[in-house]
């Protein structure tokens, strides 16, 4: 590990000295981390998340050693299509994540902000932006974004176009689910599977999308089978094992390789013990460089995230005759869209599912809809009495983290869960308690009324006796006399 930290400050280095002639050395060491990742796995990660970190290395590494085979997107962008096209899809805000694993987003970000970029914007944007401008990263071909969730994803592609020329189709997400909105995003999903024809001289196979789909539907069955499982047995992960599913359910799902590497884990899971610590479901963007959150839920055997809404956002069973309808169902639907409402009921439809013992939500500094709409979220989980945390930070920038802030209301949070287990615990032992003294005592009453009637009967046996005494006793001075004096 001190090899590879001192290659991390080296690569920061180069590309904060010369950023235009640090891709080399940044490509360099993301395919030593595909290496690393399947021949050194993290030790004491379950055997199905040291494969997913391996898989979402290589589909990085390997999509950005070959330059003319992947599209940016945003994460919901339709990779489904494009893959279609022999095309991978690399979402902006994984990049910033991988990006951030250089330590680079600090340098990266205040490259955006000096540029003229609002300190407001989502720091996921800006690590981005920052990597495009200051010439870190080539940039690709084409780009796919939606309006899906995101006001800063519009601006940031159209501001890619005018700067570095890279075209791009924008995908308007309306916010209502109606027939006439369906037909509107399937026809445009229909516009973009034919632009891409044209952009890489490649034919889109329509057959092609409807296997994606029919293997779609099969993973997020095999999905929600796994979260279940995950909520009775312990499987050690980490924050960013979370993440790795997020980015597989939404750049990798529709591939045979990503629902045999999901068929695997819920095998797997069943291999481990039971689980008996405190299921948290987590809400939205996981901080995977926080220390404090690392420190409870990264193989902790006493906390374990159980699901988040993040990686199964989309719970929409896909009609493969009409693959272009049954995508612009699945974005339409997908618990990021449209009022807040429809996500807490999302999310609590997850969680009667799942039935965690809590809710965490992060919300992100400069996303707006996470942090707008978490007390609605809150009321939701009120109503199902499923404790809720919101926390604030930054998924990406530490500077916009406050670790000790995190910390102590985190721990209050668990405090407050376990005080909750412990009465219930009491409320049931003394429930036990009342019940043994109530049965002791009708036990006691029964044995009271039993010697007392036994005492009758003994009585009632002694009067007889008695009785037969006097009538032997009158039987001997009946002459029998003699016989006793004998
Ligand atoms: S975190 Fe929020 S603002 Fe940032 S990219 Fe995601 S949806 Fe957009």
């Amino acid at each position: 590990m001190w090899l590879a930290d001192k290659y991390i400050d080296y690569v920061k280095e180069q590309a904060v000295e010369k950023p235009e002639e640090s891709w080399g050395k940044l490509l360099l060491g993301f395919q030593a981390n595909k290496l690393r990742t399947k021949l050194l796995p993290k030790k004491g990660l379950a055997k199905g998340y040291q494969r997913l970190e391996a898989m979402m290395m290589a589909f990085v590494a390997d999509s950005l050693a070959k330059p003319g085979s992947y599209v940016w997107g945003n994460i919901f962008a339709p990779c489904e299509i494009i893959q279609c096209l022999g095309l991978h899809t690399l979402s902006i805000e994984c990049l910033a994540c991988y990006l951030s694993g250089y330590h680079l987003e600090d340098y990266l970000i205040d490259y955006a902000q000096n540029s003229g970029m609002a300190p407001t914007l989502c720091s996921y944007h800006k690590t981005f932006v920052g990597a495009i401008d200051s010439g870190v990263i080539p940039v690709p071909r084409y780009a796919v974004t939606t309006s899906l969730s995101c006001d800063g994803n519009l601006n940031t592609f159209r501001y890619l176009e005018k700067k570095k020329g890279v075209p791009f189709t924008f995908l308007d997400v309306p916010y209502r689910d109606d027939k006439a909105s369906v037909e509107y995003l399937a026809g445009q999903l229909r516009e973009l599977a034919g632009r891409l024809e044209e952009q890489f001289g490649r034919r889109f196979d329509e057959e092609k999308l409807r296997e994606s789909l029919r293997i779609e539907n099969e993973t997020r069955r095999e999905l929600v089978r796994f979260f279940e499982l995950q909520s009775e047995r312990r499987y050690p992960g980490e924050l960013i094992s979370h993440l790795y599913m997020m980015m597989g359910m939404h750049l990798l799902v529709g591939t045979q390789q990503f629902l045999d590497l999901i068929r695997f884990m819920v095998e797997d899971i069943q291999t481990y013990p039971a689980f008996t610590g405190k299921k948290i479901l987590w809400s939205h963007l996981l901080p995977f460089y926080q220390e404090s959150l690392q420190s409870y839920f990264n193989t902790n055997e006493n906390y374990q995230i159980i699901a988040s809404d993040i990686i199964i956002d989309s719970m929409e069973m896909l009609d493969e005759e009409q693959p272009f309808h049954a995508l612009a169902e699945k974005i339409i639907r997908n618990l990021y869209n449209g009022s807040y409402s429809h996500k807490a009921q999302m999310v609590g439809r997850l969680a009667a599912k799942l039935r965690p013992d809590a809710v965490i939500q992060f919300c992100h500094w400069g996303c707006k809809q996470s942090s707008g709409g978490s007390i609605l979220l809150k009321e939701q989980m009120q109503k199902m009495d499923i404790p809720m945390l919101i926390l604030d930070g930054d998924g990406i920038d530490k500077r916009n983290s406050h670790d000790g802030q995190i910390k102590t209301r985190l721990e209050a949070f668990l405090e407050m869960l376990e005080g909750e287990a412990e009465d219930e615990d009491r409320n049931a032992g003394e429930e036990t308690a009342e019940a043994e003294r109530a049965e002791d005592g009708n036990a006691e009453e029964e044995t009271a009324e039993a010697e007392r009637a036994e005492d009758e009967n003994a009585g009632e046996g002694l009067a007889g006796d008695r009785e037969e005494i006097r009538e032997s006793g009158e039987d001997a001075g009946n002459g029998k006399g003699e016989k006793k004096r004998c």
